[in-house]
């Protein structure tokens, strides 16, 4: 079959590693049959009769990736957001989840979620439902029809909550095997176990789904170390156990697919060898962080000690689902924890952040979120970041989008080399 060609000029900018950002201004990327072949300064002689899709001064930038979200809460986004996690969950969230026994509830609030995670360039995501297998299907599907790379996981909790949400032990791991069973076959969405976390769930509810990890070989999402509170609890719920990340690894969840891990904010030496061994995910959602955590995730020493690190809205623990925000606000609170904790270097860049919100979050669903050669063309074009009396380079443009931008400023999405259709 012919091979689809396609070329777009612009200012290319992307983070290949934490180190930098790579600038390639007035320049063409060439887009294979959805995947890139090159960037070039000018175009290569044999592709000179090739039409080129030109969008002048704009920039190129990889489409996000957010790594940990909440579809049911992006109802109670900004909502209750004076509160601390303990109250957070049992005065708002636990009732608003109960609501998604309601599949047309959950169908309206999914479908909102979905064109709004879209509308904000976030094109790959790994994302919590409820207990309700039913709406948690449809999120599935919906998706899937949407283009989008994910993986989307029905919760589990038997003890330790409101009646209203509390599964029988076996019936939520017969529920969840009947949702993994269903969706074996390959694709840009997979399913994968979400324990809301050690708190909520029995001993025998995470050995059988260890059992279902090793069974399916689909991975586990859940928070780890969000807390003072989570951290506590979970091992006084656990006795015997000696570390938040160990009670993951010795129920067997560990090792059988990816795992990814939320906030970590607290985590000692032995949940940092942990998520070592694993090639675990740690999620860096620092708006949740600020609104209803209150701790900061020690990312620079994450990064010293080789844990892959992503970013997350953690919505509706944050206002909006902007994962370019979420970049500006890596920064911003990696100054907080340097002044009041200072010695080590805790300060990082945009360029670090916005990889870990591209690249190396991109990880967990294949080659996404760069412009290398080999890497899907998922992909934004970003306008209207410089002043026309005041110049600016692609990095600095890029930096205002994350500070200062918002949706209005995205001129076009592309999925796979695909043009979405614009947004209503
Ligand atoms: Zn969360």
């Amino acid at each position: 079959m012919k091979t689809d060609i396609r070329i777009y000029h612009g200012d290319i900018v992307f983070a290949p590693s934490a180190k930098k950002l790579e600038e390639n201004e007035d320049s063409y990327i060439v887009v294979e049959d959805g995947t890139v072949s090159g960037i070039y300064e000018h175009i290569p002689d044999d592709m000179k009769a090739l039409p080129v899709t030109d969008f002048g001064r704009n920039l190129i930038t990889p489409a996000f990736s957010d790594l940990h979200v909440h579809g049911a809460q992006f109802v109670q986004r900004g909502i209750a957001m004076d509160c601390l996690l303990k109250d957070w969950l049992n005065d708002y969230t636990f009732p608003q989840e109960a609501k998604f026994k309601d599949p047309e509830y959950g169908k309206l609030c999914y479908d909102a979620f979905v064109e709004d995670m879209l509308r904000h360039g976030t094109f790959h995501a790994n994302v919590f439902t409820t207990v309700h297998r039913e709406t948690s299907e449809y999120l599935f599907h919906t998706m899937e029809k949407k283009g989008m790379y994910g993986f989307v996981g029905k919760v589990n909790m038997d003890c330790h909550c409101p009646d209203y949400l509390k599964e029988d032990t076996d019936r939520s791991l017969r529920e969840t095997e009947e949702f993994l069973a269903g969706h074996t076959r390959p694709g840009k969405v997979r399913p994968i176990l979400v324990p809301r976390f050690a708190p909520v769930c029995s001993e025998k509810l995470l050995k059988g789904l260890g059992a279902l990890a090793r069974k399916y070989q689909c991975g586990i999402h859940t928070h780890l170390v969000e807390s003072r509170w989570e951290a506590a609890t979970a091992l006084e719920c656990f006795p015997g156990y000696e570390s938040d990340a160990q009670i993951y690894e010795k129920t067997g969840l560990l090792g059988h697919g990816p795992s990814i891990f939320a906030h970590v904010i607290f985590p000692t030496g032995q949940d940092t060898e942990i998520l070592k061994h694993y090639e675990s995910f740690a999620v860096h959602c620092p708006e949740a962080t600020n609104n209803v955590i209150a701790g900061i995730m020690p990312l620079k020493r994450l990064e010293i000690e080789d844990v892959k690190v992503a970013i997350g809205t953690d919505v509706g623990a944050a206002g909006s689902l902007a994962v370019y925000r979420q970049i500006a606000k890596a920064v911003q609170l990696s100054k907080l924890k340097e002044f009041y904790e200072p010695g080590e270097g805790k300060t990082i860049t945009l360029a670090q952040a916005f990889y870990h919100a591209t690249k190396q979050g991109g990880e967990l669903f294949g080659k996404v979120g760069s412009f290398e050669k080999g890497y899907r063309f998922n992909a934004l074009v970003i306008e209207n970041m410089e002043d026309p009396w005041s110049p600016l380079s692609a990095a600095k443009r890029l930096e205002r989008f994350c500070y200062a931008g918002d949706d209005r400023n995205i001129m076009e999405r592309f999925i796979d080399g695909v043009m979405l259709p614009k947004l209503a």
